[in-house]
């Protein structure tokens, strides 16, 4: 697969509101999209760093996986996510075929519109790992 950049860092918090302010007047970074992802249960809030993008995830259910996460680890940063030039299907069947195990299968719409898939941190060194491109 051809990796282009990190496309974002997603970053798990209890409240988009209160986290704001942080990346916002601290590190001058403006937040340039909210929007829910209703099936993953989230709020998602996108800040551009150059040429990545900083997603934090507050979670609009208990059984938002994000909500466990914050639960068992704490807030803090939740998964890497690499732009895929050559597609995200394609690049599934190349982890796939290397042994890696798969969270999806197939690409699924994420935030933003882009084309998403996870692969397991237990077969990524321990990083939760989104695979991600522009439809
Ligand atoms: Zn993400």
């Amino acid at each position: 697969m051809k990796i282009s950049k990190i496309e974002h860092l997603g970053i798990a918090v209890k409240s988009i509101e209160e986290a704001l302010p942080y990346y916002e007047n601290v590190l001058g970074l403006k937040c340039y999209n909210i929007e829910t992802v209703e099936d993953q249960k989230v709020r998602t809030a996108f800040l551009m760093v150059g040429e990545t993008k900083i997603e934090l995830l507050e979670p609009t259910s208990e059984e938002s996986t994000i909500a466990k996460f914050i639960e068992n680890k704490g807030a803090g940063v939740h998964h890497v996510a690499f732009a895929v030039e050559d597609g995200v299907a394609n690049a599934l069947a190349e982890c796939d075929a290397a042994g890696i195990r798969l969270i999806d299968k197939a690409p699924r719409k994420g935030a933003e519109g882009l084309n998403i898939a996870f692969l397991h941190p237990k077969a990524t060194q321990g990083v939760l790992t989104e695979l991600c491109e522009k439809p």
